[in-house]
């Protein structure tokens, strides 16, 4: 048994509960008190105690929506579809195991060290990933990123994410979770969309995809199946999955918010990214009235260009306001809520994360208050602060530690796990190779745009 101590505690619990001189106790991986440090060193006098002083203890950030990747600052200015094609397909089609696994550590790295405690991958060939996790020490869950149909045949198989959900479900002491992928309901043809569900029912897991990301999906949709996305995919049986989890959802009508409230479902709001490849603005509020669970996701390196949960807090509330013209719109513990008891829920994961209770997993963060920007620091009353400065000043760099499952992972700004130079000095050495290969398959293919040096 061990206690933290914190200046401030934000529990993010069904009361929203802040306690100014709190204290959380931990026994092994969980959490066995909440309470004021008065109060929960009374109740276990014998344990040993880590005084935290100015820091703001809360639950650690959900991202719901994240790729690893090499690519930052390499892929700019293009709409999704563009984009897609020019720069992250043909990566895709050249991509290698070791560059996979040692973009996975780096990016799992950078968000432990910004208080990202779980982290939900869309990437590929995801032993390394899983393998970076249970070493590193973050929550993962693995989702493939899937094509299972003839067009699409240069990313991740079923069979490769079968073998994720054999092999890995339950590792780390239940730190990784693999879930089903595909990248969108395109990329998989009947067969394959098919077998994606029933591998969903197999292994009793969620069915992750992106959707309705851009404003163009609707046409083809409609082409396709004469409807939109949520009401076509409710015919072909998607939500016979145990759990259908929907990244972005940024073109949803109110039609679709009905079919999906009281189902088994989560969404991702990715606003960085939805901003940088204008894609549009997602409905949240309506998701929110319509009681979806909604987590908050980064999306990759190559579409933020960070991975700071912090900033995607932020971001989260302005563009709420901003598409609302309402200053009210997306308050700041709303925003907090997505971050983690929401990111929780959308994952059918709230009753052991998101939030600092008893019984619940020992994940959690101290952020610096001894900062300019968390000045003025007001826990209670009519100027109470402290959620308001969580979501629109601190910065991922006042992450001053990071716990899971009750193990520390990073403190002051140091991983515990990994050198975090190593990593780094290896997704640099990799990076040429990676862009010469995708290249020389562009040359290969006559680049009809003209758009890539040799
Ligand atoms: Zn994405």
């Amino acid at each position: 048994m061990r206690i933290l101590t914190a200046d401030h505690l934000v529990t993010m619990n069904a009361a929203l509960d802040v306690i100014v001189g709190g204290a959380v106790a931990i026994d092994g991986d969980a959490i066995a008190a909440v309470g004021t440090i008065d109060e929960v060193v009374a109740a276990h006098p014998g344990a040993a105690r880590d005084d935290l002083g100015p820091v703001v203890l809360m639950p650690g950030l959900i991202n719901a929506h994240h790729h690893s990747g090499m690519l930052r600052g390499t892929a700019e200015h293009l709409p999704v579809w563009e984009w897609l094609r020019l720069h992250i397909d043909p990566m895709h089609r050249v991509l290698r195991p070791e560059e996979a696994e040692a973009a996975a550590w780096l990016c799992y790295a950078e968000g432990i060290l910004s208080g990202t405690t779980t982290v939900v991958d869309m990437w590929r060939y995801l032993d390394g990933a899983a393998r970076a996790a249970e070493t590193l020490g973050n929550r993962l869950v693995t989702v493939n990123y899937t094509g299972a149909h003839p067009d699409y045949d240069y990313f991740d198989t079923l069979d490769d994410n079968e073998r994720m959900l054999r092999d890995w479900s339950g590792a780390a002491n239940g730190r990784i979770v693999p879930w089903v992928g595909l990248e969108h309901p395109f990329y998989a043809d009947d067969a394959g969309r098919e077998r994606a569900i029933a591998m969903a029912r197999h292994y009793d897991t969620g069915l992750y995809t992106h959707l309705s990301e851009s404003e163009i999906e609707l046409a083809e949709f409609d082409e396709r199946y004469g409807a939109r996305p949520i009401q076509a995919l409710e015919k072909l049986g998607w939500f016979d999955a145990p759990r259908a989890f929907f990244a972005h959802a940024v073109w949803l009508d109110q039609s679709e918010i009905e079919v999906l409230a009281g189902r088994a479902v989560g969404i991702s709001h990715n606003p960085v990214s939805n901003m940088k490849l204008a894609s549009g603005m997602a409905p949240v509020a309506e998701f929110l009235a319509a009681g979806i669970p909604v987590g908050l996701g980064t999306d990759g390196e190559k579409e933020n260009n960070n991975l700071d949960m912090f900033e995607e807090l932020k971001t989260a509330s302005l563009l709420g306001k901003l598409r609302t013209m309402d200053a009210a719109a997306m308050d700041s513990w709303e925003v907090l809520t997505m971050a983690t008891v929401g990111g929780a829920k959308a994952l059918g994961q709230e009753l052991r994360l998101g939030s600092l209770e008893v019984g619940k997993q020992a994940d959690l963060i101290a952020v610096r208050s001894d900062t300019p920007r968390m000045t003025p620091l007001i826990g209670e009353g009519p100027y109470a602060n402290v959620h308001h400065n969580l979501v629109h000043a601190v910065q991922g760099s006042d992450v001053s530690l990071t716990m899971v499952a009750g193990a520390v992972v990073a403190r002051d700004g140091v991983l515990v796990n990994a050198d975090l130079a190593e990593l780094i000095a290896r997704v640099r050495s990799l990076v040429p190779g990676l862009f010469a290969r995708r290249s020389a398959y562009l040359a290969s293919v006559g680049d009809p745009d003209g758009l890539f040096p040799a």
